[in-house]
């Protein structure tokens, strides 16, 4: 979670640095700081609870001048969300202060260790502790600030990207990471002098230069103005950057014209899915390549099972993807919860295939699943979003979702573009396997190409929701239902609107309403069902019809030309008709909407909403 941004070079650091929160306060926003070494050499550290616009307000009248700095906006782990508990942390002798995300694990005793030698500290953070171990390692081994940081990284237990200035050495940025993503810049000043800048992901970087190095676990890089950056591991040996350059650009970085960036990837659906599914089904012959699978056929023709690892909205993506995958390429999947996978002994044999579904590909809980699979000796295959993360890194193959950055906390083309990946991998596996006949194949595969078109349909066709929401706000709970294909929907809309309006909503299989959740109906209960005119139509109709009984108000997602379902519903969405499989990604645009426009209707902060952060880089 939470955002690092750091510049050293020839240009005033500050304005760079709140740029950068602000481009970052997606990843986190309890607190915002920042620290700056001035021409006098002398070292400042801002901090400010709350959003970067107080940290801007705080430091008005503040000597912010200075071409070195570093900054953090903070998810805290540790310790409440106050200015005390806010990054950049000093050191004891406030000659070092240091960006931290992550979580040392062993801090406490860290600190206890630290306390008996008279060390004092003021925060409740683990980062404090990493800071202090820092200058604990200069004072007793009477070294440079580099191999500090190389001898304290040894004795820490977790994650961390870290970012560190020294008042005594203005001329020079260290920085680290472990588990956490860290991205160095590397830029040309206007008069041709060099200029890095560092951050927690590309985004508060590209602005300045798409030349990036993705640092390593375990490495620890130092950088100054003349050039000079050196990379090494924690065992001190020397490692050679691989210099990447960005597919990025800052328009997608911008809200374009939305009130907010959820609305913006929402309207982005159909060009981001046109954009995901472009080269890789080619309509001329019907086809689908995808070269994660081509590259290693003989791995999907002959594993046994996958298994789908993933967190939040990615896992409900990946329950669709297990429904579509067993059906087209009758492999068995099992779709797990990272965080549980990781902890329990599963067993994983080495004809499994583990994939790995995450947006940002930093995942934390998600990227430890993958590596225990790999331990097991099983194939692991990726399905990202942001590329060279973690995730694709660490993964034998993959493909990337190609839908553009996503910023709203909550997750829409970033869903949408995982369940059409989904989809191609399954078509992929199933035209190796040859478990479908061709003509099933080609008229999935040209069913699938009209997607974006229908999707384009679907929000053209809603506009009305901003509309009806508003009747919504009074409502303390929702229930979402939908079968089959669309159960995970129904959890879906039920996610998004617990996340952005803070209403309590559940997603049910619509069927087992009657095994306990209908006792909750009354007149009061808005039901929220997903009712196609496809698979088990007349099943969801009964659905309905238990629930209206009971009094429930229905809402209802229909195709286009249904009066049934309508005449039962208190208001419907309409979506176009598509085949069953791909009804998700049609069906879920309805109730983004709505979760969207009820939150806006509360007056919520949908782009940012309470304790949650994008990117989840911490377990
Ligand atoms: N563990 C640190 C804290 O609580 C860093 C959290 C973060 O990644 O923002 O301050």
């Amino acid at each position: 979670m939470c955002g690092i941004v750091g510049y050293i070079g020839e240009q005033q650091a500050f304005p760079i640095l709140i740029k950068g929160l602000h481009r970052l306060e997606y990843r986190g926003y309890d607190s915002a700081g920042v620290s700056l070494i001035n021409s006098k050499g002398e070292l400042s550290v801002y901090k400010a609870k709350g959003k970067v616009v107080n940290l801007e307000e705080g430091t008005k009248d503040k000597d912010t001048t200075g071409t070195i700095g570093i900054a953090h906006t903070r998810w805290a782990t540790h310790g409440e969300p106050n200015a005390t508990n806010a990054h950049p942390h000093f050191s004891q002798s406030k000659n070092l202060s240091l960006v931290h995300n992550g979580i040392i694990e062993n801090y406490k005793s860290l600190r206890a260790e630290m306390e008996k030698n008279g060390m004092t500290f003021c925060s409740e953070t683990d980062t404090e502790v990493l800071v202090q171990l820092v200058e604990y390692m200069m004072n007793t081994h009477k070294c440079d600030l580099y191999t500090a940081v190389q001898l304290a990284l040894k004795n820490v237990v977790g994650a961390y990207a870290i970012a560190i200035l020294e008042k005594s050495h203005p001329d020079q940025l260290v920085c680290a990471r472990k588990g956490s993503p860290l991205i160095i810049g590397v830029g040309k000043s206007d008069n041709g002098r060099a200029e890095f800048y560092v951050g927690s992901d590309a985004t508060p970087i590209i602005e300045y230069t798409n030349q990036v190095i993705y640092l390593q676990d375990e490495e620890i890089a130092i950088m100054d103005r003349t050039g000079r950056l050196d990379i090494t591991n924690l065992a001190n040996v020397k490692q050679t950057p691989q210099l990447v350059t960005l597919q990025m650009n800052l328009d997608q970085l911008e809200k374009g014209g939305f009130p907010h960036f959820m609305l913006k990837e929402i309207w982005e659906q159909p060009n981001a899915l046109r954009t995901c599914i472009r080269g890789r089904v080619n309509m001329v012959d019907k086809d689908v390549l995808l070269s994660g699978i081509i590259d290693h056929k003989d791995k999907f023709i002959n594993c046994r099972r996958i298994i789908i690892c993933a967190c939040g909205t990615s896992w409900h993506s990946a329950l669709i993807g297990k429904y579509f995958i067993e059906e087209a390429a009758k492999i068995p999947v099992e779709v797990e919860y990272a965080s549980e996978f990781r902890y329990r002994n599963p067993v994983i044999n080495p004809d499994d295939i583990v994939i790995a579904v995450s947006q940002s590909g930093e995942t934390a809980d998600t990227l430890a699943a993958i590596q225990l699979a790999k331990e097991k000796g099983a194939f692991l295959y990726g399905i990202c979003n942001v590329i060279g993360s973690s995730i694709p890194r660490a993964t034998d193959s993959g493909t990337y979702l190609h839908v553009g950055p996503e910023i709203g906390v909550a997750s829409t083309k970033a869903f949408t573009g995982q369940v059409i990946t989904l989809g191609l991998l399954g078509l992929a596996i199933a035209k190796v396997k040859k478990t479908l006949s061709d003509d099933i194949f080609h008229m999935l595969v040209e069913e699938l190409e009209q997607i974006p078109d229908k999707m384009q349909w679907t929000l053209e066709h809603n506009k009305d929701i901003a509309q009806f929401a508003q009747m919504f706000t009074y409502c303390k709970n929702f229930i979402y239902l939908g079968r089959g294909y669309n159960y995970p929907v129904a959890l879906e809309g039920a996610l998004k609107l617990k996340e952005i309006s803070y209403i309590h909503a559940e997603g049910y299989p619509a069927a087992e309403m009657k095994h306990g959740p209908i006792a909750l109906i009354d007149e009061e209960m808005p039901v929220v069902v997903i009712a196609p005119k496809r698979g088990m139509y007349e099943k969801v109709v009964s659905n309905i019809q238990e629930i209206k009984s009971r009094k429930g108000k229905i809402i209802s997602v229909v195709t286009e030309g249904d009066t049934v379902v309508r005449g039962m519903s208190d208001y419907s969405f309409v979506i176009p008709d598509t085949r069953d499989c791909f009804v998700p990604l049609l069906a879920v645009i309805p109730l983004q909407l709505l979760s969207y426009y009820v939150a806006i209707a509360k007056g919520r902060n949908v782009d940012q909403p309470r304790n949650l952060a994008k990117s989840v880089t911490v377990e």
